[in-house]
């Protein structure tokens, strides 16, 4: 049974931390040319015709021009092997002007992803993905940090929320939020529970954590007998909803402007919590969109400049 209460969760508000971070990364980038007259560049590589890794793509390149971060895009077609996308990656390890590396993923299947990912060099490897940044991470020694789960953390200590000694309940276990958010909650002394398809009653588990992160890819799915009163919720999930009924049964207030938006370009984002229920439940909580999306980018920005800076001992 989920309790109503008069006051509806507070919003976190994703944008202005993003902004934010990209405006301290702008001025670090400025300090940095005018003392030593360097501009860090990201190379940005996409494979296949993936529409949703082509805005991603572009908005990651937006980012670097708003931040004075150089960039470059190597558009591949769906066709590429891993041997061609191999000798790409060699090329950008070697050069000296590229500083940071991203392979814009999915990859399409014909490519091992895993070799992929492992032919980058680990000091240019932004996005965090490589085994060594990953062990780093795991050492609790963190280098390269995966940027949504950095964004996360940037999220919550920016607000002040007290990490330390919380329970701290991750839903899903990928190796690009699940794992390393959990890593970095541990890392700054949260009890940490994961949990994934596999964990017997769900609710029973999260309903413990003052701090829920929902990264599992279902619209919708934590409800609020999922969320332990006044917790802080931070929604990963970012899904297309289609259905005008379900944008009604989801949205509460803002159904209305939903469904707008799915009559007019035939979908609506939803992250993984059911924001109608978690806002008479949690304490606080992410939108989707306008949450932890948003710092993605801010803190691949903020990768690649420690990139440029690192490998030149700065
Ligand atoms: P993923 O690789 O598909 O992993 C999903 C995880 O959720 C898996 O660990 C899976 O468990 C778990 N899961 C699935 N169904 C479950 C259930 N019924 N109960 C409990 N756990 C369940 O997904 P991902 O890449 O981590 O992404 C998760 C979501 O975040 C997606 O919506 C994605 O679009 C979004 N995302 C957003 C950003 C951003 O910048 N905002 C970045 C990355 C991802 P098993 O391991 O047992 O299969």
């Amino acid at each position: 049974m989920v309790s109503i209460r008069a006051e509806r969760a507070a919003i976190l508000d994703g944008r202005s931390i993003a902004e934010q971070i990209k405006k301290e990364v702008a001025a670090e980038v400025q300090a940095l040319s005018q003392t030593s007259g360097l501009k860090p560049c990201l190379a940005a590589v996409l494979v296949g015709d993936n529409d949703a890794s082509a805005v991603y793509v572009r908005n990651k390149v937006r980012a670097c021009d708003e931040v004075g971060i150089a960039s470059e895009q190597h558009r591949l077609p769906s066709s590429t092997m891993t041997a061609e996308l191999l000798e790409l990656i060699r090329e950008l390890n070697q050069r000296e002007d590229v500083d940071g590396i991203l392979i814009q993923l999915p990859l399409p299947k014909q490519i091992d992803e895993a070799t992929i990912i492992e032919a980058v060099n680990p000091t240019k490897d932004v996005d965090g993905f490589h085994p060594v940044n990953v062990g780093l991470l795991a050492m609790g020694r963190p280098r390269f940090v995966p940027c949504t789960p950095a964004g996360i953390i940037e999220v919550l200590e920016r607000n002040k929320i007290e990490i330390a000694g919380a329970n701290a309940c991750v839903v899903g276990r990928s190796q690009i939020v699940g794992r390393p958010v959990a890593s970095l909650l541990l890392q700054r002394h949260a009890t940490v529970t994961i949990c994934h398809s596999r964990t017997h009653d769900l609710p029973s588990v999260t309903r413990q954590a003052d701090i829920l992160v929902a990264a599992i890819g279902r619209p919708a799915f934590i409800r609020g007998n999922f969320i332990k009163p006044e917790a802080t919720v931070i929604d990963v999930g970012v899904n297309k909803m289609t259905d005008t009924d379900e944008a009604r049964a989801v949205f509460g207030d803002e159904a209305k402007k939903r469904i707008e938006a799915i009559e007019r370009r035939g979908y609506t984002l939803v992250g993984d919590v059911h924001p109608a229920e978690a806002d008479e439940v949690a304490g606080l909580r992410t939108p989707v969109p306008g949450g932890v999306g948003l710092l993605t980018v801010a803190m691949l920005m903020r990768n690649t400049l420690q990139a440029a800076k690192w490998r030149r001992g700065l």
